[in-house]
């Protein structure tokens, strides 16, 4: 998910205004992080433990937690709080929260004038005791060129596996190891931050659209010939799913490398377990790891492919507009649809 997105955001900060649902946490707004953890591989889009599940209601804005009993309230024990700075645990900024070794993480951006200009940094610290355990610098290696017009700004995390962290800067990459220490870096990465761990493999879409794939013990570089542009990437354990410029969606075997096209007109998709979340133009399918079709879901008005967050055996989906924010739920299969509104 592209980070720096600003829609609707004045009409966030009118809506947050009004809310008063501040609840009292325990140890910690979030819990006790042992006992939390990522929903999917983002932490930075939500978080859940045997109570709670934490959704960040916008990009740059604030997290909410959801109940079971279907209470949705800002996550914030001050009930004067506007959730508007890094002083409220609730607050995601440009940033948010992760769980990474049973800690948790919380990354924000600080902004400091040079010439006139707001310069952005990014920065990732232990929560337990504030330390500052990585502030993406612009990699030493860079090209001089491409150098002049990166930043320190972190656009996205993305856990690929207990191994691998993923920092996705403005202009480069890094992947980083458990102690936040840099095991490999690249700058041509497109704008979909999709990345994945196959074994010594990590395998990413590069800015003219090709499927690499790098060999993290020799760092050796290959181009994966697919025959097309890659538009959307997601994956699964045994395969990678993309869709080219025409819509055909492939998966392909991670094992064999054999390709087999599943569906079409799906330019847009979401591969969760075991189903694949699909948009084809005004309508929303659900199908199968073979293109079987699931179930038709475009009546779950706020689930879409891109914003679909899994849970167990449930979808979530953040929504905010000008009138109301919410959390809103489905079964796997689409069936169940409902909302949750914020108190
Ligand atoms: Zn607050």
């Amino acid at each position: 998910m592209a980070k720096k997105i600003f829609a609707a955001e004045a009409a966030v900060w009118a809506l947050c205004a009004f809310l008063s649902g501040c609840s009292s946490g325990s140890s910690g707004v979030f819990g006790d992080p042992s006992k939390l953890s990522n929903a999917e591989s983002r932490g930075l889009n939500a978080l859940y433990n045997e109570d709670y599940k934490y959704f960040c209601m916008g990009i740059d804005k604030f997290y909410c937690r959801l109940d079971d009993k279907g209470n949705l309230n800002v996550n914030c024990r001050d009930a004067s709080c506007l959730h508007d700075s890094l002083e409220c645990d609730a607050y995601a900024g440009y940033g948010g929260y992760f769980v990474w070794h049973e800690k948790l993480y919380r990354e924000y951006e600080t902004f400091v004038e040079k010439d006139g200009v707001l310069i952005p940094y990014g920065h990732i610290v232990d929560t337990s005791d504030g330390t500052e355990v990585f502030s993406n610098p612009v990699p030493d290696g860079m090209d001089p060129e491409k150098k002049i017009d990166d930043s320190t700004t972190i656009a996205d995390i993305v856990i690929l596996n207990k191994d691998y962290l993923k920092v996705d800067g403005q202009l480069h990459t890094y992947l980083l190891d458990k102690d936040f220490q840099v095991k490999y870096w690249y700058d041509d990465e497109c704008s979909n931050s999709w990345g994945m761990i196959d074994g010594k493999h990590y395998y990413y879409v590069n800015d003219i659209l090709q499927l690499i794939r790098v060999d993290l013990e020799t760092g050796s570089v290959q181009t994966i010939d697919t025959g097309c542009r890659i538009v959307s990437c997601d994956n699964d354990d045994e395969n990678i799913y993309y869709s080219d410029g025409f819509g055909d969606l492939y998966r392909c075997s991670l094992a064999d490398g054999s390709c087999t096209k599943i569906a079409e007109n799906a330019y847009f998709f979401s591969v969760c377990d075991p189903y694949i979340y699909c948009r084809q133009d005004d309508a929303k399918q659900i199908i199968d790891k073979t293109g079987r079709r699931i179930a038709d879901y475009t009546d779950c008005v706020h689930m879409d492919p891109n914003s679909l967050v899994q849970i167990g055996d449930k979808m979530y989906a953040p929504f905010w507009d000008e009138i109301k924010a919410g959390v809103a739920e489905m079964d796997l299969d689409g069936k169940n649809y409902k909302e949750y509104n914020m108190q």
